[in-house]
């Protein structure tokens, strides 16, 4: 069995949405062995940092939050999709060229995850592209950005997803690994009413 680790690590420093200052997680030591006998540290983010999955409160009002989540949603088979070629976005003309069926769970390989620019003009998944693979019946979409869409003001691409129960993933790593089938892991914390939750994203081989 082998294991790749395609998770973001969360960090002061890490990539963020954007390159926004307030988005960068920060790190307090609550207690230390100078101070008493244990180490303990206190970590303030916003839920959308790093490698994290989206709920549809995230972007529609009154939408349902992660109460509840089912966890084979991504806990599950999965097909990463090298669009390292894509040089915008990820359109429906990129996806018809490969092979998706009803219920799979596709992962998005684009260049985010070998060029530095996911605080840029990073790759996303246009409406076209999210209508796709709505019309498809995927069971979930996760990509190598911060975001799943940008440059698109009324947050299409979410809304169709989030529409047609489909789940998102943000923040994947996804340079290590090539076009094929894995078996995916990853589960949200369970924190009660929220829109978003970090998730610790692997892929499984020979399982
Ligand atoms: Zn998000």
């Amino acid at each position: 069995m082998k294991i790749y680790d395609i998770s973001m690590e969360i960090s002061h420093e890490m990539p963020v949405y954007k390159g926004r200052t307030e988005k960068r997680p920060v790190f307090k030591i609550d207690n230390d062995f100078n101070k008493g006998s244990a180490y303990e540290t206190r970590l303030e983010m916003n839920l959308h940092t790093g490698t994290h999955l989206d709920a549809p409160l995230h972007m529609i009002e009154d939408g349902k939050n992660l109460d509840g989540f089912d966890l084979d949603k991504v806990i599950t088979k999965c097909k990463v999709i090298d669009l390292t070629h894509v040089a915008e976005k990820v359109s429906k003309t990129d996806l018809e060229a490969k092979e998706i069926q009803m219920g799979d769970f596709i992962l998005l390989k684009t260049r985010n995850s070998i060029e530095n620019i996911l605080e840029k003009d990073f790759i996303y998944l246009d409406k076209s592209g999210a209508e796709y693979l709505s019309g498809k019946k995927v069971k979930g979409v996760g990509i190598d950005a911060l975001g799943i869409e940008r440059a698109q003001p009324g947050h299409e691409t979410h809304k169709i997803l989030f529409s047609a129960r489909i789940v998102i993933l943000e923040g994947l790593k996804l340079d290590e690994v090539n076009e094929g089938e894995y078996f995916l892991f990853a589960a949200p914390v369970k924190i009660k009413g929220v829109e978003a939750s970090p998730v610790r994203a692997v892929l499984i081989v020979g399982m």
